[in-house]
């Protein structure tokens, strides 16, 4: 199969590669009308379990889990990559829902229906409204169930970057999103679900090219094809493809390979492409974020950047603050970038720096990535010769900053009352940051309820699910901080589920 001509001449493993650039775009652009690429249903299956999980992160363990708890009597989670997690094991974790428990002592008004508008505003109403109803109104019983699996999250909210309001949760494990994949992932353990690393899903088997059930998936693992059964259903949980240079910048060309990205190297979209053979349908593709969360030294994410919106200001090279820090993700990342070396330093007091790992913050101080001085002077000091920053200047723009929170107005910038607090209690922090391709907002197009995914011409494709980054339609052009753990979560326990009540197959 891996060698089998498109009708281009391009070889699915030369797409697969990268080793025919361009002649793969073109490939991809021009959807077959009947695949060329359709798996033959095997005459003997290697091996069959009632579920089969692609994918091992928030969304795949989540459907796992959920498929066993629902009677499925076997269940598989493969994975690519050689360790569990994709994206969610480097996460933050954070994961927003209303949750008038926690948000009522700390004063903060919430409801589902306020994080469907602000979910469907924030990505400029390109969300599908039936699918964001249906994550906002399951997002805290999602977490409730994370508690169950064995999650602690911290007993107060607040605003992750580009959240725009305080209704995110930490996961006490200093705020990663590896505390969840652990947890589920001894969740998987005590169900005796296997999980099958280094192996790749190569293709979904179909009754037809492009109709009927899915039967199944063609995995290579260590470099063996397979065919896998899917007695009830076949659950993709592939993440999104966000350090898939040539697919990210097939739909959206400037954000080719000089930009970094936070996403693991496996964060490919493949399996996207699997899907659109046996004729899947894909939407928002181009909606791809950029977060102002790469050092600016390394490019890497991981090596101090977010310190949080409260008690912090964002300041240039130039030493001048240029943006409200509270401000949508897209509006951070764009005024990022038209910035002198694109660069900004995050400054915060200590307040802020305390809500993240000292261990971790240690680790990027002792090797310079990140600057700290018990006043803002000396700071300023270690910034000029750095960076160049004018020291004037940059004592000047945090003392302003600091009278407008103490007048309780933000008139630079607009940002909100309650993101407006000081920076001025030592020692200060500066952590030099820059965007990175962040989340592929686009993906497979899937029922809002069902999880089912959806073909081309709007039919669902019969027991093939998706869920999390590799579905398009919830987030719209832009994400909202910490929608993402939510929505991994609900849709992959529904997918789970569901998957799990079809009728058994021989
Ligand atoms: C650094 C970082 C911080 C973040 N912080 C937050 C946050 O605080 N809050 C928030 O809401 N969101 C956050 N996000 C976004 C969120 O964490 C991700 O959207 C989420 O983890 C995606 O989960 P997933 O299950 O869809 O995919 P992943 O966790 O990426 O898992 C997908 C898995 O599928 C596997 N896979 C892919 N293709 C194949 C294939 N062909 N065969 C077999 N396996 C395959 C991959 O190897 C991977 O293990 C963050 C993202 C990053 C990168």
């Amino acid at each position: 199969m891996a060698g089998t001509k498109h009708s281009s001449g391009v070889t699915r493993r030369e797409i697969l590669t990268g080793a025919a650039v361009v002649g793969a775009a073109a490939v991809m652009t021009s959807l077959p009308l009947s695949s060329a690429e359709a798996i033959p249903v095997p005459q003997k299956w290697d091996q069959s379990f009632d579920v089969v999980v692609v994918g091992s992160g928030y969304s795949g363990l989540a459907a796992a889990i959920e498929a066993h708890d629902a009677g499925a009597g076997s269940v598989v989670v493969i994975d690519k990559a050689v360790i569990v997690g994709g994206n969610s094991a480097t996460a933050s974790g954070g994961y927003n829902c209303a949750d008038a428990a926690r948000q009522k002592p700390q004063g903060i008004e919430d409801s589902p229906e306020l994080h469907y508008q602000q979910t469907l505003a924030g990505g400029d109403f390109r969300g599908e409204p039936a699918k964001v109803r249906f994550y906002t109104e399951h997002a805290l019983d999602g977490l409730h169930w994370l508690e169950k699996m064995g999650v602690v999250f911290e007993p107060k909210v607040y605003t992750i970057v580009g959240a725009l309001h305080p209704r995110s949760h930490d996961p006490i494990n200093n705020g990663r999103g590896g505390a969840i994949v652990a947890a589920l992932k001894k969740q998987v353990d005590q169900r005796k679900i296997p999980v099958r690393l280094n192996c790749a899903l190569t293709g979904i088997v179909r009754q037809e090219a492009l109709a009927g059930e899915v039967l199944g998936v063609q995995v290579k693992e260590r470099n063996k094809v397979l065919h896998i059964q899917a007695k009830r259903g076949v659950v993709l949980a592939t993440g999104g493809f966000g350090a898939d240079v040539r697919l990210r910048s097939k739909y959206a060309p400037q954000y080719d390979d000089k930009l970094p990205t936070t996403n693991v190297p496996w964060a490919t979209g493949e399996s996207l492409i699997f899907a659109q053979d046996i004729g899947a349908d894909v939407s928002g593709m181009d909606y791809i974020q950029l977060l102002v969360a790469c050092n600016y030294f390394t490019k890497k994410y991981g090596d101090l950047a977010n310190l949080g919106i409260d008690h912090a200001v964002f300041v240039n090279l130039e030493g001048e603050r240029y943006v409200a820090e509270d401000a949508r993700r897209d509006i951070l990342s764009g005024r990022t970038m038209a910035q002198p070396e694109k660069v900004f330093l995050w400054i915060a007091d200590d307040r802020a720096a305390k809500r993240y790992s000292l261990e971790r913050i240690k680790m990027s101080l002792d090797k310079g990535l990140c600057f700290t001085a018990p006043t803002l002077e000396e700071l300023a000091k270690i910034l000029e010769e750095k960076l160049k920053v004018p020291p004037a200047a940059f004592l000047d723009t945090v003392k302003h900053y600091n009278e407008m929170v103490a007048a309780g107005k933000d008139s630079d910038f607009n940002k909100k009352d309650i993101n407006l607090k000081t920076v001025e209690q030592g020692p200060f922090w500066a952590s030099p940051t820059q965007a990175g391709v962040h989340h592929t907002m686009g993906g497979l197009c899937t029922k809002a309820d069902t999880a089912q995914v959806i073909d081309r011409n709007g039919v669902i494709v019969p027991r093939l699910y998706a869920a999390g980054e590799a579905t398009g339609g919830v987030h719209g052009t832009n994400r909202l901080g910490g929608n993402a753990t939510g929505d991994c979560i609900v849709f992959g326990r529904l997918a789970g589920q569901l998957a799990a009540r079809e009728s058994v197959r021989s």
